[in-house]
C-alpha cells in the first residue's frame, strides 16, 4: 500500500502541495503550487504523485481503481473552479497532461494538450471562443498528440512522423508557409485525416469520451518516464531509474486564441550571461510546445512591453517575486489569454556556466543568498565553461574576410567550436568515438539526439530558439551551440546542409570541417582556430585588463570565497616553468607532481634520454647521464624560480620504456648517430628492451633500483638547483617523491641514494637545502604496508592512476576497447580513471591514510592522480582527511570551488 493520497489539488489562490513536497509532487507540480500559494496567476489543477507512478508500474502498468476516483474527485475541483465542464458540449474544460520528474528532464517525457476535445464539443469550444479556426486548430493538435503520445505512432526509421508529414503535405499543396495561416478548412481536413491515420496504424477509432481521453493521456505519461531518450538522460545525469515521475493536469489556457494571446518562456536572467534582466522569446497566437520545440522562431520578450504592456507588467511582477521568493535564477514558461497572463510553471533555470557563476555572485552582492549559498551554487565544472577557448579574434576576421561567414543562428551555448560535420546523432558518436572533433547539425534537434550531442563539441540547429531544447541541454551539458539557423537549408537524409544567401548556396557535406561561435551565433566554412577565454587572457596571458573583464571579475571573487571554506590545499601536476606559472595563476598553492621525465619531451631534450635507456654499460649510461644533468638541473631552477618558496614536488623518474623509445625509423638513426652505432645495433637494443606489459614492466623506482646512477643524476640536479636559486636569494621547498613503490627496501634503497647524493652536494656547494622524501601510494601493497612504509617517508602521494590500474587490473592503455560496455550496463558507475572507485581504490586509499597516519601521526597526504581534478574524487579526498589535490594547472579553479564544497558539507 502507497501513501493513501496521490492526487494534490491547486487554484483559487490555494494549494495542497509545495515547494517542500518536490520528490513527491516533482519539481513541476511542486512549483504550480508554491506558485498558486504565492498568489500568482496559476490556472487550476492537479498533480498525481511519483509514488503513483512506481505504483502504475507495480500494478502491471494500469491506473489503481483508487488513482481513478481521487483523479475524478480532483477534476470536479477544477471544474468548479474553472466554471466549465469536462466533456461539457457548451463550455468544454480542456486539461493539459505534462509530466514533471523531481530533476528537471526537459522535453525527454511526454505531454498531451487539449485533452476533452471530441466532435461533439469543439463547436462548443469555438462558440466560446468566438473563432471556429481556433476549436478546429486545438483538436488537431490533440488528434496528432494523442495518436503520438499515447498511441504511440511515431517516426518511423529514416522517415517522418506520420501527423508531421501529413500537415507538410498540405502546407504544400496550399504553398502556405506557416500554421497560422491554415484555414478552418484545412483544419477540418488535417483532423480527418489524423483520424484516418490512427485508424490505419492502430486500427482503431480516436476516443472521443473525455475521461478515456484523460486516463489513458496520464497512463501515456507515466509511460514516458521509461521511454529511451528519458533512460539515456537519466543515465547522463545520474538520475536514478526509481524516482518516476508525476503527471500535472491542469486546464488548457490558451495563447492561440488570437493575436491578443501568446505563449513564452522567460529567464529571470539571461540564462547565457547570467545578465540581471528578464530574458525570453514568446510567440503570439501560439500554444506552449510551438516555442520549445523550436518550430517558429520566436520575438525577444522586450517586444512583448509594447504588444502586451498589461501582461508584460504582471510578468515582471512575477519575476520579482519569484526570484525573491527562490532566491535563485527561474525559468517561467507563460501563456497569455485574451491579454491576460496566466504562469504554467517555473523552476531553478539551467544556464551556462558563465551565467551560473555570475549569477550567483551577483545574488550574494545582491544580499538575496549569503557568500557560502553562492559557492555552494556552482557546479564546479561550470569553471571550466569560464575558461573555455573562443575563436581566435584575427582567425574569425580573416576567415569572414576570405568569404567563409555561412550564417548567423542565435547564440545558445557560448564558446567557440570547430570540428567535423556529422548530420545525425549516430554519426556524432561513430565519428567521436573515432577521435575526431564533430558538430552535430540538425534540422531541429529532438530529445532523442542527446547522445549524439553529447559525443559533439558543437551543436547547429537550423530551427528552434534560445529556449528550445536543444539550447537548454547544449547548455546544460556545456556544448557550444548555435540554434535557429534560418539560412541553414538542413539535408539530415543526404547528410549536408546548403547555406543560401544572396550568392547562392554554399553546401557543406559530412566530414567538411565547420566552426561554430556560441557567443556570437556566427557559422564559419573550414576551422577557425580557437583562442583563450576572458579569464584566460586575464589570468595567464595578461593580455587583458581586469577591470574591463566582468567574468573574470565574478570568478575570482567566487574563487575567493571558496579558499575562505576549503580546508584541502590545492596543488598542480606542472612539469615546466610556463605551466607552474600557470598554475600559480588559477591558484595553486604548490606543485604536487613534477614527472621529470615530462621534461624530456621538449624539443631537443628526448635524445639523451634515448641515449640513456639503450646504454648498454655503466659506462654508456654515464655519458647519457652527464648530458641529461645541465638540461634537468636548468628545469628544476626553472620551478624554483617560478615557484618562490612554495612547495616543489620533484618525482625520480618513471617512464614506461615504450613511451619514450623511437618508434620510427628516423627516430631510430638519429639515435644511432648520436650514440655512435650501427642502426641494427640500436635495433637489437631497442627489441631487447621492448616489454610485454610496460605499465606493469622496467619502470618507476624499479629503474633506480636497477641503476642507481640514474636516481643519483637526478638527485644532484635537484640539490645543484636548488643551492643555484639559494645563491639568486629565492627560497626552496623540495620534496623528493619516489614512484611505484610496493616494498619498504625500495623507498629505503632510493631515499639513501638521494640523501648521499644531498650530502655531497651541500659539501661541495657549502650550502644545504631542507627537503622532504616521500613515496607515491600507487601500487596496492604499497597502501596495504602503508604503516611500515611511512616509517620511511616524510609524506606521502596517491598516484591514482597507477592505483586504479594495478587493484582494478585495467591497463590504463587498454580500458578504450571495453570500458563503455561497463559504463553503459553500469558495473562502473563512472569511468574509474576519472572518479575514484572507491570500493576497491578507495578502500585501499582509506587503509593507507590509516596506517600511514597510525606510524606517523599527522603525515603529510596528497593525490597527484588525475582524480585529484575531479569532483566528486575531491569530495572523497576530503572524507579521507588528505591534507592536498594536485591535479593539471586549467583544473585548478574547479578543485578550489569543489574542495570548498566538500567542507561545507560536512
Ligand atoms: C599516477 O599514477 O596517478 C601518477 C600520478 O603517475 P603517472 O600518471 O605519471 O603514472
Ligand atoms: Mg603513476
Amino acid at each position: 500500500m502507497g501513501e493513501p493520497k496521490s492526487c494534490y489539488s491547486f487554484g483559487g489562490g490555494k494549494a495542497e502541495g509545495n515547494k517542500e513536497l518536490r520528490n513527491l509532487l516533482g519539481g513541476k507540480g511542486a512549483g504550480l503550487a508554491e506558485m498558486t500559494n504565492l498568489a500568482l496567476p496559476v490556472p487550476p489543477g492537479f498533480t498525481i504523485s511519483t509514488e503513483a507512478c512506481n505504483d502504475f508500474v507495480k500494478n502491471g502498468h494500469k491506473l489503481s481503481p483508487e488513482l481513478v476516483s481521487e483523479i475524478t474527485e480532483s477534476l470536479a475541483k477544477i471544474q468548479r473552479l474553472a466554471g466549465a465542464g469536462f466533456g461539457d458540449p457548451d463550455r468544454p474544460l480542456l486539461l493539459s497532461i505534462r509530466s514533471g520528474a523531481r530533476a528537471s528532464m526537459p522535453g525527454m517525457m511526454d505531454t498531451v494538450l487539449n485533452v476533452g476535445l471530441n466532435d461533439r464539443n469543439v463547436q462548443g469550444l469555438a462558440s466560446w471562443a468566438g473563432n471556429s479556426r481556433f476549436a478546429l486548430d486545438c483538436y488537431r493538435r490533440f488528434c496528432a498528440m494523442y495518436g503520438d503520445v499515447v498511441l504511440g505512432i511515431k517516426r518511423t526509421a529514416g522517415g517522418e512522423d506520420p501527423f508531421d508529414a501529413a500537415l507538410k503535405h498540405l502546407r504544400n499543396a496550399r504553398h502556405i508557409g506557416s500554421d497560422a495561416e491554415l484555414t478552418s478548412r484545412d483544419l477540418e481536413s488535417l483532423i480527418a485525416q489524423f483520424k484516418a491515420i490512427i485508424r490505419a496504424e492502430r486500427g482503431i477509432e480516436l476516443p472521443s469520451d473525455p475521461t478515456e481521453q484523460l486516463l489513458s493521456a496520464v497512463s501515456a505519461v507515466f509511460e514516458s518516464w521509461d521511454n529511451p531518450r528519458a533512460i539515456a538522460y537519466r543515465k547522463l545525469n545520474g538520475i536514478p531509474s526509481d524516482w518516476g515521475t508525476a503527471v500535472n493536469v491542469q486546464m488548457m489556457v490558451f495563447g492561440n486564441l488570437g493575436d491578443d494571446s501568446a505563449t513564452g518562456v522567460a529567464f529571470t536572467r539571461d540564462p547565457a550571461t547570467g545578465q540581471n534582466a528578464l530574458y525570453g522569446e514568446y510567440l503570439t497566437n501560439a500554444q506552449g510546445e510551438d516555442v520549445v520545440a523550436g518550430i517558429r522562431t520566436p520575438q525577444p520578450i522586450s517586444e512583448m512591453a509594447k504588444v502586451f504592456p498589461e501582461a508584460f507588467a504582471a510578468l515582471r511582477a512575477a519575476r520579482e517575486r519569484l526570484e525573491r521568493h527562490y532566491r535563485d535564477m527561474q525559468d517561467i514558461e507563460f501563456t497569455v489569454e485574451r491579454k491576460n497572463l496566466y504562469v504554467l510553471q517555473c523552476r531553478a533555470g539551467k544556464r551556462s556556466g558563465f551565467a551560473s557563476v555570475r549569477i550567483a555572485v551577483d545574488m550574494a552582492e545582491e544580499k538575496l543568498i549569503s557568500d557560502r549559498e553562492a559557492v555552494l551554487r556552482v557546479e564546479p565544472r561550470a569553471l571550466e565553461h569560464v575558461l573555455r577557448p573562443v575563436f581566435d579574434p584575427a582567425a574569425a576576421e580573416q576567415a569572414i574576410a576570405e568569404g567563409r561567414f555561412l550564417a548567423r543562428g542565435l547564440p545558445a551555448g557560448p564558446g567557440a567550436a570547430c570540428g567535423r560535420a556529422v548530420f545525425t546523432a549516430g554519426d556524432a558518436e561513430a565519428w567521436a568515438a573515432r577521435k575526431e572533433p564533430v558538430i552535430l547539425i540538425r534540422h531541429e534537434t529532438s530529445a532523442e539526439d542527446i547522445r549524439g550531442m553529447n559525443a559533439a563539441v558543437g551543436i547547429l540547429t537550423q530551427f528552434g530558439g534560445m529556449t528550445s531544447h536543444a539550447a537548454l541541454v547544449a547548455r546544460q551539458m556545456g556544448k557550444v551551440a548555435v540554434v535557429g539557423c534560418a539560412t541553414a537549408h538542413v539535408d539530415e537524409v543526404n547528410r549536408k546542409v546548403a547555406f543560401l544567401d544572396k550568392e547562392g548556396a554554399r553546401v557543406v557535406g559530412e566530414g567538411d570541417w565547420i566552426s561554430i561561435d556560441g557567443f556570437a551565433g556566427a557559422v564559419i566554412s573550414g576551422p577557425v582556430p580557437t583562442t583563450a577565454s576572458e579569464v584566460v587572457r586575464v589570468v595567464i596571458n595578461r593580455t587583458l585588463d581586469p577591470e574591463s573583464a566582468p567574468i573574470y571579475r565574478r570568478y575570482t571573487q567566487l574563487l575567493k570565497w571558496a579558499d575562505q571554506m576549503r580546508r584541502l590545499g590545492i596543488r598542480a601536476n606542472a612539469d615546466q616553468p610556463d605551466q607552474a606559472a600557470d598554475a600559480l595563476a588559477f591558484g595553486a598553492e604548490a606543485i604536487g607532481l613534477c614527472r621529470t621525465e615530462h621534461m624530456f619531451f621538449g624539443k631537443g631534450k628526448i635524445g639523451p634520454m634515448r641515449e640513456m635507456i639503450v646504454a648498454e654499460s655503466a659506462q654508456d649510461r654515464e655519458r647519457a647521464l652527464e648530458k641529461l644533468l645541465p638540461l634537468q638541473r636548468s628545469d628544476f631552477l626553472g620551478l624554483f624560480r617560478a615557484m618562490r618558496g612554495l612547495p616543489v614536488t620533484i618525482r625520480t623518474l618513471d617512464p614506461p620504456l615504450h613511451e619514450f623509445l623511437p618508434q620510427d625509423e628516423t627516430g631510430v638513426a638519429e639515435l644511432a648517430a648520436a650514440v655512435g652505432k650501427p642502426v641494427s645495433a640500436i635495433r637489437a637494443r631497442i627489441d631487447q628492451l621492448r616489454e610485454s606489459n610496460p605499465m606493469l614492466g622496467h619502470r618507476g623506482c624499479r629503474l633506480g633500483i636497477s641503476y642507481p646512477e640514474i636516481t643519483r643524476m637526478q638527485a644532484r640536479a635537484m640539490f645543484e638547483a636548488a643551492c643555484d636559486a639559494l645563491r639568486e636569494g629565492i627560497p626552496v621547498h623540495l620534496e623528493v617523491m619516489i614512484p611505484l613503490v610496493g616494498v619498504k627496501r625500495e623507498l629505503d634503497e632510493q631515499s639513501k641514494v638521494v640523501r648521499e647524493t644531498a650530502q655531497r652536494v651541500f659539501r661541495e656547494r657549502g650550502a644545504t637545502v631542507p627537503f622532504k622524501i616521500g613515496t607515491m601510494i600507487e601500487v596496492p601493497a604499497a597502501a596495504l604496508t602503508a604503516e611500515e612504509l611511512a616509517e620511511s617517508a616524510d609524506f606521502f602521494s596517491f598516484g591514482t592512476n597507477d592505483l586504479t590500474q594495478t587493484t582494478l587490473a585495467l591497463s590504463r592503455d587498454d580500458v578504450g576497447a571495453f570500458l563503455a560496455d561497463y559504463i553503459a550496463q553500469g558495473i562502473y558507475e563512472a569511468d574509474p580513471f576519472e572518479t575514484i572507485e572507491r570500493s576497491g581504490v578507495g578502500r585501499l586509499m582509506r587503509i593507507a591514510v590509516e596506517g600511514g597516519r597510525a606510524s606517523k601521526p599527522g603525515l603529510q597526504i596528497g593525490i597527484c592522480g588525475e582524480h585529484g581534478g575531479d569532483p566528486a574524487s575531491i569530495a572523497f579526498c576530503h572524507e579521507l582527511g588528505l591534507d592536498y589535490v594536485s591535479c593539471s594547472p586549467y583544473r585548478i579553479p574547479v578543485a578550489r570551488l569543489a574542495a570548498a564544497q566538500a567542507a561545507a558539507v560536512e
